[in-house]
């Protein structure tokens, strides 16, 4: 059975043996098994459900959430000489009919569909007469709230089982966190699944953080330097996106924009740019991505830190498809956490933002960590994970030296909380000092176990680390004529114990031979990455004090 899915690869596709995971998959499809496929982004999941598509008697149909891509999958099928069609609001009435019709006739191996199409009933009664072998998922993680792209219509996957055909359901995503697999598993109803996890290291990609503060010379120069090769920029906002676009194409560069701001036809305009090589550089906010096929894009920046790792991992996934070296760049700053901590306030009442919060934690971590890059994404998504240095993110090619001042920003936030979040910094600082001012007095604030905490800190010293707390998004300042401090998720995060902070520079560069036909440049790099250095070296952090759990408790 399986020899004959390899000829099917050969003879189809070209390619000469299947990938990690595909053929397992396969087996199981054609022994009539449910399956959930977790494999990372270009893993080649869709050669999984459409070699067995093949095989099986009677048609697959195949639910994709991007009404934009279908045509262009059904076209490269087409291509390929494997018959297929799509069902989406593009279509007329008539067209649909004959496809209909068609398909009751056998014509199709495989029938691509809107997810929205389910939520009428009219369609399942309409196919019933065709005979459907399997129905296959793909980014199946639409079907969870937990996942980064929630679809509801994807919940009304299971009524098609309710079809009376004998069918089996396999499912395809990039992401899965437990909880988003939970979610697939019960909702769209899979039942004695199979169930693969490829792992998640896509090796050919370099992975590196940015500290940047000027990330648009940083772009300029990557790209003067890179001219010929694909890439994506995400940005967090459309504005951005647009800013980013038009210095670019002012720059002299090939570059267009996508966003959902756009009218439908100058989206897919760009994207039919950039997809077939008439752009090569495509700035974009998170809607564009799910699903395309292009294997050789170079490289993927993220002009913003994302909102999780999940939405990270699966764009900077989207370089190096074709298995060849890809970088993938986070400029971060620190304006980042506070606009994606606005994002999320801002957001509509159905999300869980504890959750969310809780994932830009894990993702604020990331762009922190001093540790391997590769191991902190993969580890996120697999903890079995054990590779401890990847030697080729921008942390294993660097030594770094970190200062850890978690305990001085409790300390600092604790008193915040304390005095109410009504104050400014000056007034922190007396407390923290223990100053036995008039004012400090008449507050009562000598009576707090905050007051005097930290006195053998200069003024200067604690000003530089408030002003560091509020650059970095754990504190707000608020008001004009009065600006208090005020503390934000980041800042609550830190206070219970659930979040580091820590000042990072780079020492000195690793020189690796084996990395030397990595495309940024070094030295740019290093000077971007931290361009606190000096606030690092004005901090002359003392020595720690430990602080015990239970001292804490009482000051949170
Ligand atoms: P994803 O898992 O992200 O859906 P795709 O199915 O789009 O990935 O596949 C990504 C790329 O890998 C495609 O260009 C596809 O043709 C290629 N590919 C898939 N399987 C193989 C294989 N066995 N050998 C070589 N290339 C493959
Ligand atoms: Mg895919």
């Amino acid at each position: 059975m399986i020899n004959n899915a390899l000829e099917l690869l050969k003879k189809y596709y070209g390619f000469e043996s299947f990938r990690n995971g595909q053929e397992e998959v396969i087996h199981n499809i054609l022994t009539h098994k449910d399956v959930l496929a977790i494999m990372p982004t270009g893993g080649g999941k869709s050669i999984c459900y459409q070699i067995p598509a093949m095989m099986m008697e009677g048609t697959t149909i195949v639910i994709s959430p991007l009404i934009s891509l279908m045509k262009d999958q059904v076209d490269t099928l087409k291509q390929l000489n494997i018959p297929s069609a799509f069902i989406n609001s593009s279509l007329s009435l008539s067209e649909l009919r004959r496809i209909i019709h068609e398909a009751e006739n056998n014509k199709y191996k495989l029938i691509y569909v809107a997810p929205e199409r389910l939520e009428n009933e009219n369609f399942i009664e309409l196919i019933k007469n065709i005979k459907i072998s399997m129905i296959a998922v793909d980014e199946a993680h639409c079907v969870s709230q937990w996942g980064h792209d929630f679809r509801p219509s994807y919940l009304k996957i299971k009524n098609l089982r309710g079809s009376g055909q004998n069918l089996i359901i396999s499912s395809f995503t990039a992401t899965a966190t437990p909880s988003v697999k939970e979610d697939i598993i019960n909702l769209i109803g899979l039942k004695n699944h199979f169930e693969i996890t490829t792992g998640f290291d896509r090796e050919n990609l370099t992975f590196n953080v940015l500290r940047a503060d000027k990330k648009l010379s940083y772009i300029l120069k990557y790209v003067e330097e890179n001219k010929n090769k694909q890439g994506i920029i995400y940005c967090l906002t459309r504005k951005a996106t647009e800013e980013v676009c038009n210095k670019l194409v002012s720059s002299g560069f090939n570059a267009v924009k996508y966003h959902a701001g756009l009218s439908d036809m100058e989206r897919n305009k760009n994207q039919d740019e950039f997809l077939y090589d008439n752009a090569n550089i495509i700035v974009a906010t998170n809607a564009f991505g799910m699903g395309i096929d292009k294997s050789d894009i170079r490289y993927v920046i993220h002009y913003n830190m994302p909102k999780n790792i999940e939405s990270y991992y699966q764009e900077a996934g989207r370089a190096g498809r074709d298995g060849e070296p890809a970088d993938c760049i986070l400029l971060f700053s620190p304006s980042d956490i506070v606009m994606n901590n606005f994002l999320i306030e801002n957001s509509g009442e159905s999300l869980d933002k504890s959750k969310e919060y809780e994932k830009l934690r894990e993702m604020i971590n990331y762009c922190n960590t001093d540790k391997c890059l590769r191991k902190f994404v993969i580890s996120y998504f697999d903890k079995s994970y054990d590779k401890e240095n990847c030697n080729n993110c921008s942390n294993c090619l660097s030594d770094i030296e970190s200062t850890d001042i978690t305990v001085e920003a409790q300390k600092i936030l604790s008193c915040i909380y304390r005095t109410g979040q009504r104050f400014g910094m000056n007034l922190v600082i007396d407390v923290l000092k223990g100053s036995n001012n008039a004012k400090i007095k008449s507050l009562n604030f000598n009576t707090l176990s905050t007051y005097g905490i930290m006195k053998e800190y200069s003024r200067e010293t604690l000003n530089e680390l408030i002003s560091y707390l509020v650059s970095d998004g754990y504190i707000n300042i608020t008001g004009d004529k009065y600006p208090t401090l005020n503390i934000l998720p980041s800042g609550f995060f830190t206070l219970k114990g659930k979040q580091k902070v820590i000042i990072k520079k780079v020492i000195s560069k690793k020189t690796d031979k084996n990395h030397d036909k990595s495309a940024y440049d070094k030295s740019l790099f290093e000077k971007l990455r931290f361009k606190r250095k000096e606030i690092a070296d004005s901090l002359k952090i003392p020595p720690f004090i430990v602080f015990s759990d239970a001292s804490l408790k009482d000051m949170c």
